[in-house]
């Protein structure tokens, strides 16, 4: 058998193969490679006819088919090739000008038999068997011919247009095609320039069918897929490599190679730098591995996370592995920013309030048998730092305090900004040392160039490591015992402790039931007698006292100091002084209007009440005598603002109050202050004056001196706290003529009062 009949058999058997497999397959594209290939068939059924009978009538049938569906193939091949390189076909002019084309070309050469328009059956001897029959062209042939030439044209213009229009990626599967149209055409056309019988070519249509099945239905774009993964791992953010199953580097792409600075195809190295990574045993046991490695590139040390995955077949047979590598420095970087940002004040750079906390915590529950200091410092009256200078220059020196505490502090010390101008350090007691932290925050003694000495108060908590107080509280306590020395310009350190809590919700109790004590009549006035130089009493200091509900007795001592701290002072005075005046007024109906009642005023008073006007309102409104109530005024009212109040204490002796200093000789500036301040008695305290001599004769002459002072300047003074006899002849002898004191009588209630001193027995007299 020929050569050509064994080649054609075999397109057949194959084509058959590629119909069957296009027929399964669910690609569009195969609805059009499905046609072509039955039709492909067509002609090479005709060329195996002519090959095989030895009947001019059938050779001559024969060849009549392969002529007509030789069109059919082109048509199909137009049609093929329009959607394959994505022209519009179905229903488009295209697709009727070349279905009218083909099927008129077909009918005119059917009628071949009756006109042999188209060609002759001829019939050769001596030439090989299967070249016995041939065609002699006739007038239609060339026809014929034109119009198969012009369907090629028309697809090569496609494929070519095509071509110009694709990514490269994609040449491949155009190229193919293209080519072996151009061969297979290029052959038929020498066949039938050489009159072969049998048209060779169909071989390579065939062949043709088979590309296009490839190409179209099947496709292994292997090339096409290497391109794009080539690209898309080029462009990737992450380095990966791929080994064989012999563990030989066979790719990395470029990402890869700058992470470990590799030339390109430095295969060996490559499997070098990443072995380093991968332990063997490890990778030859385990599928996938994780984790992150550090890598020194250019002197700088990278973090890298390293995956490693092992590739199997369908068939569990291992084919090498992957690596990839991500570069995580610039992530770890900036988390490690934005941790610290977090965690860090960002004026001074030390702990924030919420990681201090955290890590005091840390501490605490590390170590509970330790013994540990919470200090919490505070800078005294820091707004007026920033008022006068700024706040740049306050921001300064926060900054310049968070150096000296981080100094003074040592390794495993925790120090951190809470707020503000508060600063916190927690720190083992045995690592503090009290000398170390005063020197160095009595440092802060400028702003900018200007003298401007700080005071730094620290407050001291002392916990143990298994206390069950939260770190906030702790340190709030610390913090809490910085107010117990807030004016004081002596101390700058106050430890806590438990007292000190209970005197704070102390405080809070009494505070919150003031108004309640006020108007419930628990806040009572008592009076203590004034008498004269023949223990006649001539009026009473109205002292108050507290009957409290839960609390029992207080005496002011209790509550005094504690509402001029918060100013709510003024609610107590105007509640004695209103007091005050309703029992002179009760007196003085009873015809008593020959006694007075002295009030205190404290400096707060000042602050939060209108004196003038509550007073000579008060004085009005109970019809008394101005100078029945007197007006008992430190000498440290005058500390302060003191034009102010200067002016008030003119106005309300204008009024005709009479004012007493009291404590006098207490301040420092108290002879000063004779020269400026308004004045009509004194009042000389004996009891702090007996409390600051050692020596009773440097006592008795200073007493001497103010008492011998106060008469040659015309004023009346009245001892107080007079306790005993010798006290009061004492005093009478240096010209003292009031006295107030246990010695005559002690602040009793005013039931007391009028009962000791019989005020209404006189009555009607
Ligand atoms: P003060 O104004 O100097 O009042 C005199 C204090 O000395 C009273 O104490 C009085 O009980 C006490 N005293 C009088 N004679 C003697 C004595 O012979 N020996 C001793 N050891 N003490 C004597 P009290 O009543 O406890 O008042 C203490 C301070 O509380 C007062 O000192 C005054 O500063 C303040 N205070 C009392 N009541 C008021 C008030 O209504 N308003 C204001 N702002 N302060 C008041
Ligand atoms: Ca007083
Ligand atoms: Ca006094």
């Amino acid at each position: 058998m020929e050569l050509i009949v064994i080649a054609l058999s075999i397109v057949v058997i194959i084509s058959a193969v590629c119909i069957i497999r296009t027929f399964r397959s669910r690609k569009p594209i195969s609805k059009e490679v499905l046609p072509l290939l039955v039709v492909i068939l067509v002609p090479i059924f005709a060329n195996l006819l002519i090959a095989a009978t030895d009947d001019p009538m059938v050779a001559d049938y024969a060849f009549l088919l392969y002529f007509v569906s030789t069109n059919w193939v082109i048509y199909f091949l137009i049609r093929f090739s329009a959607i394959y390189c994505d022209f519009p076909f179905h229903r488009s002019p295209l697709q009727w000008f070349w279905l009218a084309v083909m099927t008129v070309d077909s009918l005119i050469v059917l009628l071949n038999p009756y006109f042999h328009h188209v060609f002759g059956l001829m019939i050769r001897e001596q030439i090989g068997r299967f070249d016995q029959f041939y065609v002699e062209s006739h007038w239609y042939h060339f026809v014929h011919l034109a119009i198969s030439a012009l369907g090629y044209c028309c697809i090569f213009s496609m494929y070519f247009s095509k071509l110009r229009h694709t990514s490269e990626l994609y040449r491949e599967k155009y190229l193919v095609i293209i080519i072996s149209l151009i061969v297979t055409s290029a052959w038929q056309v020498g066949c039938i320039v050489f009159r072969t019988g049998l048209d060779r070519s169909m071989v390579g249509y065939g062949l043709l069918g088979v590309l296009i099945y490839i190409f179209a239905v099947e496709y292994p774009p292997i090339f096409l897929k290497y391109q794009m993964m080539q690209r898309v791992l080029g462009g990737i953010t992450d380095g990966i490599f791929f080994f064989n199953e012999k563990y030989d580097c066979i790719y990395y792409n470029p990402k890869a190679a700058a992470l470990f600075d590799l030339e390109p195809e430095q295969y060996t190295k490559a499997y070098e730098v990443v072995g380093t990574f991968l332990n063997p045993g490890e990778t030859v046991a385990t599928d996938y591995i994780e984790k992150n490695i550090e890598y020194t590139l250019d002197g700088e040390l990278k973090k890298y996370s390293v995956e490693y995955q092992k590739i199997y077949d369908k068939k569990k047979l291992q084919a090498g592995f992957y690596v990839v590598i991500r570069d995580h420095t610039e992530e770890e970087r900036i988390r490690a920013r934005e941790h610290y940002d977090a965690t860090h004040d960002a004026l001074t750079g030390l702990l924030n309030r919420d990681e201090f906390y955290r890590l005091v915590q840390e501490k605490l529950t590390k170590h509970p048998a330790d013994t540990y200091l919470a200090l919490g410092s505070n800078i005294k009256e820091f707004k007026l730092v920033n008022d006068i200078f700024g706040h740049t220059m306050g921001d300064k020196v926060l900054i310049k305090l968070a150096r000296i505490i981080e100094g003074v502090s040592k390794d495993g010390d925790l120090v951190a900004r809470i707020d503000n101008d508060r600063f916190a350090v927690f720190i083992r007691k045995s690592n503090f040392d009290p000398e170390i932290m005063a020197g160095a925050l009595s440092a802060v003694d400028h702003i900018g160039d200007i003298q401007y000495p700080l005071v730094i108060h620290i407050g001291i908590n002392e916990v143990k490591g298994s206390t069950d107080l939260a770190p906030s509280v702790i340190f709030d306590r610390a913090f809490m015992a910085i107010t117990a020395i807030k004016n004081d310009n002596q101390k700058r350190a106050a430890y806590y402790d438990d007292s000190f809590r209970d005197s704070l919700l102390w405080e809070q109790k009494l505070t919150g039931s003031l108004d309640q004590g006020i108007q419930n009549g628990e806040i009572i006035p008592y009076l203590q007698a004034q008498v004269d130089s023949d223990g006649v009493m001539r009026g009473a200091e109205v002292l108050v006292r507290w009957i409290h509900p839960t609390e029992g007795f207080l005496p002011p001592g209790k509550f005094i100091g504690l509402f001029e701290k918060n100013g709510l002072i003024a609610k107590v005075d105007r509640h004695m002084w209103e007091s005050a005046c309703r029992i002179l007024k009760k007196w003085k109906d009873a015809g008593r209007d020959d006694l007075y009642l002295s009030v205190n005023i404290s400096a707060k008073d000042f602050y939060f009440l209108d004196v003038y006007a509550e007073i000579t309102g008060l004085v009005a409104q109970y019809e008394l005598d101005p100078k029945s109530l007197r007006l008992e005024i430190t000498e440290s009212v005058m500390v302060n603002d003191s034009k102010r109040k200067l002016d008030t204490i003119e106005q309300l002796r204008n009024a005709g109050f009479i004012l007493e200093i009291d404590d006098f000789g207490s301040g420092y500036s108290s002879l000063n202050l004779l020269k400026d301040m308004p004045v009509d008695i004194l009042k000389l305290d004996m009891l702090f004056l007996s409390r600051s001599y050692d020596n009773e004769e440097k006592q008795k002459i200073i007493i001497d001196v103010m008492i011998n002072m106060a008469s040659r300047l015309g004023i009346p003074v009245i001892s107080e706290g007079v306790e005993t006899l010798d006290q009061v002849l004492f005093l009478k002898k240096l010209g003292c003529e009031m006295f107030q004191g246990y010695y005559f009588a002690r602040p009793v209630s005013l039931e007391a009062f009028e009962e000791q001193f019989r005020i209404f027995e006189n009555t009607g007299k």
